[in-house]
């Protein structure tokens, strides 16, 4: 991976470019940024820099042995370390019994969500995890001699999965690694990590993608036409992930608007036999997915809100989702915005702690059944 492949990111890019030109390279790195940003492609491109045999003013060369290696994320001195599953009958599964599908679908769509990694080792709805098995591999390596460079880097993409009996045991080897060892984390939740980890690392913070870089990459790297590419951009939010997958998709550019018109429908009409399809449908979708869903529920739900007090600009909405928002606004108001607004909150709450996803968007349906019939009161 080369800087010149990422868009965007041009101060980022130009910091870690000089800590390496300047020998003055942290030994332990988080990359934090959002859903579909380019922290996981600067961190390998960061890499790659790092061990090029013939490394350029701004970027590695491309040609030599080691970026050869790099364009393939094979190198020896390359390590890698990414949640796993206890699947295919693996007991105690580390991320090396699945390199070969994690480089594939990496160097597919380095903009990946773990959602994507958890459709392509084909478990959905399982959680992965970093397991202890992990750290007590890498400190066998570590303890071993490089094999081919001067440096060692080990990559941990999403360190929010690693337990803390897995981070404990990493946390000395991250607070003094052996010389030319280098840990690069990448992670999208900062929230979730150990303050003892954090604490030990350089934060290297990347921004989510501008409208005009995610149109320039769809339209140069995708082929997308112009005006699919800028409409496209800005309903991504910065995400280029989501840019790609929408730009993949022919007709329907804006599906969660759809999945929740019908989601809408079923419970204002209350009907019952709908929603266990529909329940079921969206159990199998994938916590990601799921959380991203009741986000977007939420910030349709604020649109209406505004739209009532008559400043319908604010959320940037899309043609398509304006339209809806006004015909949607009469039935969100003060008597059952807060508790629709609650209820949506305490279920993304709880997909992340895993409960089970049938019973929550059943749960959830029958209280927006009976929050939509709330009438709104009339002013005086
Ligand atoms: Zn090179």
């Amino acid at each position: 991976m080369l800087f010149a492949e990422i868009p965007g990111n041009k101060i980022v890019k130009q910091k870690l470019i000089k800590s390496v030109q300047k020998q003055r390279i942290a030994h332990a790195q988080l990359f934090l940024g959002s859903l579909g940003n380019a922290k996981l492609p600067l961190a390998i491109a960061f890499a790659q820099y790092l061990n090029c045999e013939k490394r350029g003013e701004i970027d590695s060369c491309n040609s030599c042995h080691s970026c050869l290696m790099y364009n393939s994320l094979s190198h020896p001195d390359f390590h890698l370390i990414f949640p796993v599953m206890k699947i295919n009958k693996i007991k105690n599964p580390v991320s090396d019994n699945f390199i070969s599908q994690w480089r594939e679908v990496v160097l597919e769509n380095p903009y990946l969500s773990l959602t994507d990694w958890y459709q392509h080792l084909g478990a959905e709805n399982k959680q992965a995890v970093i397991y202890k098995d992990e750290a007590e591999k890498l400190q066998k390596k570590v303890a071993l001699k490089n094999y081919e460079s001067a440096y060692r880097v080990i990559l941990i993409w999403m360190p929010e999965k690693m337990n803390t009996v897995t981070a404990n045991k990493l946390l000395k080897l991250i607070e003094e690694p052996p010389n030319g060892t280098f840990f690069l984390m990448v992670s999208e939740d900062f929230e979730k990590l150990l303050p003892t980890i954090t604490s030990r690392m350089q934060i290297v913070k990347t921004k989510a993608f501008s409208i005009e870089e995610i149109t320039l990459f769809l339209k140069t790297k995708k082929g997308v036409e112009k005006e699919k590419a800028q409409k496209i951009s800005a309903i991504a939010n910065g995400n280029i992930n989501k840019a790609i997958t929408l730009s993949q998709n022919e007709t329907e550019e804006n599906t969660w608007l759809n999945d929740f018109q019908k989601w809408m429908q079923i419970c204002y009409k209350i009907n019952l036999s709908e929603l266990v399809n529909w329940t079921d449908n969206i159990s199998k979708i994938g916590r990601e997915n799921q959380k991203e869903f009741l986000q977007y529920a939420l910030k349709i739900i604020r649109a209406c809100l505004i739209a009532n007090t008559n400043n319908q600009n604010i959320l940037k909405l899309q043609k398509e989702e304006e339209n809806f928002v006004s015909n949607f606004t009469p039935f969100i108001h003060g008597e059952n915005s807060i508790s629709i607004s609650n209820r949506l909150e305490k279920t993304i709450y709880a997909v992340e702690r895993n409960a089970n996803p049938k019973i929550l968007f059943y749960e959830l349906s029958l209280q927006m059944m009976r929050l939509l019939k709330v009438k709104r009161k009339l002013a005086n």
